[in-house]
């Protein structure tokens, strides 16, 4: 039998130039990327109607817009309707902030925008970008006016692009740092952001660099990801993990056993987006992700492919990273390396607003930081905070409820957009996820355990389903009345880099019965767990 890409996978490497499917033929067409014109010379002035359907649900994304859901259409309708159906006049709108670095003036400028475009919306992704709601057309040029003034933008926050790329909120000041990945972040947003050689792949390509050693980045689930690592030599650099991701097929990212130089990194990054760009399957776009490519591949083949055809040279083996060290969130006061500290705060889900922000801001401002980073867990850093300063800001931060100290429940829980805006969603998520906190926090006040719970409005996973300690994916459930209602399918035991959590055929709950669901499995952990045994160990 002949391999199955023989059989053609539209690998353009292999000479399938031909587009397979609607998408490819769109990207065919036009590049996402010379929209921007056109939504700043005619769309914005002709408003929504004025927009090219190809555009509309295709290349806006290129520059992080989303049509979004028409608020009250039930997640019944989800599949069902058409496009046009569902779609409101609006668009969900992403702000890239590579490595969720960002200044006072920045977050100021986000918060305007907030206020001034978005309804005062504002959410921090599990990709620490910044997501408003509620756009019009017409107003975009101005907000990437606004962007721009300060170094921001939304360029290739979605689409088949290079999307943000995730780094350490720590780079440059944890203590016990392995490489500071920061040049290297902004050597390749630089270089590669925004260009045409990578504006047209497969499917979208999600990066990380990393070098603290709580893995912060999960760079197990990323499409590529360096993660610093101490050669036998003694010197800093790189491991190449490829392949991570989640959704309905989810991967662990394999490494590719070399050691990536600093200053290498960048032709590293590309040699392997390139690869995706070339030789990743387009035929069908649930398999257009690198993790099939590497699935069939192996890390070994990449590695040759990547050297022979791409780099021009050999690179040497290296290490594997250490295991994560504690948590891989980066909540709490803790020191830094120059003798001050950082200060870590989690909103309920990353749930956010523009006032809250010029809040964040202004408190920053205050105590003396221009330092501020989101999380890839959908929290806040404040950086270079004096020791004797840092229980007052802690304090000022919980008064606006931004918690320094938060419970488990708030710690840990994550959840994507939902059927509040997006058109793929069959449930709700946000409110759902903050009314569970507030209802855990009360009736399970004492508990201290490590325990992730990530709650996702669908099967896409945007919100990590399978690699929590309890993952809840949103559909549809029939209730005690024999009615079709909002629910949930659990997965229990799933730990980033180690093992996809358990679904237990027929485990769901409806999202009323949600909250007692995990208080009746928290109990039982509670009362059965051993000495020092984890929740995905215990399940
Ligand atoms: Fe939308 Fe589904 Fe992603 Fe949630 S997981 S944001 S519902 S696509």
């Amino acid at each position: 039998m002949p391999p199955r890409s023989k059989r053609g996978e539209g690998q353009w490497a292999l000479g399938y130039r031909e587009p397979l499917n609607k998408n490819e033929e769109n990207k065919k067409n036009d590049d996402g990327l010379n929209v921007g014109r056109r939504i700043v010379d005619i769309y914005s002035k002709g408003g929504f109607d004025s927009i090219d359907p190809a555009d509309l649900r295709g290349r806006m994304r290129w520059y992080g817009l989303y049509t979004q859901r028409k608020p009250g259409i039930e997640g019944g309708k989800t599949g069902i309707l058409e496009d046009e159906e569902l779609d409101d006049k609006y668009f969900m709108m992403r702000v890239r902030i590579d490595g969720g670095q960002l200044s006072v003036a920045q977050l100021r400028t986000l918060a305007d925008i907030s206020n001034t475009y978005a309804r005062g919306t504002a959410d921090i992704t599990d990709r620490q970008n910044i997501q408003y709601h509620w756009i019009a057309v017409e107003d975009v040029p101005a907000i990437w006016d606004a962007l721009e003034a300060v170094g921001l933008d939304t360029m290739e926050a979605c689409g088949d692009t290079p999307r943000v790329i995730i780094g350490c909120p720590l780079a440059g000041v944890a203590e016990d740092e392995i490489i500071d990945a920061t040049p290297q972040v902004h050597d390749v947003h630089q270089r590669y952001i925004g260009t045409k050689e990578f504006s047209n792949l497969p499917r979208k390509w999600k990066s990380a660099f990393s070098g603290c050693t709580s893995h912060c980045t999960v760079h197990e689930i990323n499409d590529v990801a360096l993660v610093g690592v101490v050669n036998d030599q003694g010197e800093a650099g790189y491991q190449v993990f490829v392949g991570g991701g989640l959704s309905t097929n989810p991967m662990f990212a394999k490494h590719l056993g070399v050691f990536v130089k600093p200053e290498q990194a960048h032709e590293v990054w590309k040699g392997c987006i390139s690869i995706f760009r070339d030789y990743g399957y387009r035929r069908l776009r649930h398999r257009a992700r690198i993790k099939f490519l590497m699935a069939d591949w192996g890390p070994a083949k990449f590695r040759e492919i990547l050297e022979k055809e791409y780099l021009g040279f050999s690179l040497p083996d290296g290490p594997a990273p250490a295991a994560p060290v504690g948590r891989r969130d980066h909540v709490g006061i803790r020191p830094q390396k120059d003798g001050n500290y950082y200060v870590g705060f989690a909103p309920k889900v990353g749930r956010v607003n523009g006032d809250i922000l010029h809040k964040i801001a202004d408190i920053a401002e205050r105590y003396g930081s221009d330092r501020l980073r989101t999380t890839a867990e959908q929290k806040m850093v404040v950086l270079d905070i004096p020791l004797e300063k840092t229980e007052a800001i802690a304090d000022e931060l919980e008064a606006i409820d931004l918690q320094v100290r938060p419970s488990e429940f708030r710690r840990q829980t994550m959840a994507c957009t939902g059927i509040e805006y997006c058109k793929l969603a069959i449930v709700e998520t946000k409110a759902r996820a903050a009314d569970m906190i507030d209802e855990l926090e009360k009736r399970l006040p004492t508990f201290d355990q490590p325990l992730t719970i990530n709650i996702n409005g669908c099967p896409n996973s945007c919100a990590r389903v399978q690699v929590a300690d309890i993952g809840f994916k949103g559909q549809l459930v029939v209730d005690e009345n024999g009615d079709q209602v909002e629910g949930f399918q659990i997965h229990l035991g799933g730990q980033v880099g180690a093992s996809f959590g358990k679904k237990v055929r027929g485990l769901k709950t409806t999202s009323k019965d949600l909250t007692d669901y995990v208080e009746r499995v928290v109990l039982k952990f509670e009362e059965q767990r051993t000495e020092g045994e984890t929740f995905a160990q215990w399940v």
